[in-house]
């Protein structure tokens, strides 16, 4: 068969009866202007942390509110709270604040799963 120099993407299906939307609930009451995210990735294009690794604060906060946080805790540690992100976003979502409640909220998860 040939090749073409691409493959079938890995399936996103999000299996809402079966993920928790926990951590969406949380930060949507301890930042609300997280839902007027609509994914533009201005934020992902001026991060400093996407300059050196695969970081997206878009992604991030998508894979949240749909409650699939499975890649989470290692994701986030990647940001530095430099706040560039907040300057560019065209819908003033605080994204500082939103990982910092995040860490927060993980933080609290942990030291209840220890
Ligand atoms: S720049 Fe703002 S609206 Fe655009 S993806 Fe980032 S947080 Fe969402
Ligand atoms: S605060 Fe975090 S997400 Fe925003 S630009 Fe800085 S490193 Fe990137």
């Amino acid at each position: 068969m040939s090749k073409f120099g691409f493959t079938i993407s890995k399936d996103q299906q999000i299996d809402y009866d079966h993920l928790s939307r926990e951590l969406a609930r949380y930060i949507q009451k301890a930042e609300p202007t997280v839902y007027r995210c609509m994914s533009c990735g201005s934020c992902a294009g001026s991060c400093s942390a996407a300059k050196f690794t695969q970081f997206s604060f878009r992604k991030l906060v998508t894979g949240v509110l749909r409650g699939d946080d499975r890649h989470i805790i290692g994701e986030i540690q990647k940001c530095m709270l430099c706040g560039k992100c907040m300057l560019v976003c065209p819908r003033g979502v605080n994204t500082r604040n939103v990982i910092h409640q995040l860490r927060k909220a993980l933080n609290e998860r942990n030291r209840h799963e220890v």
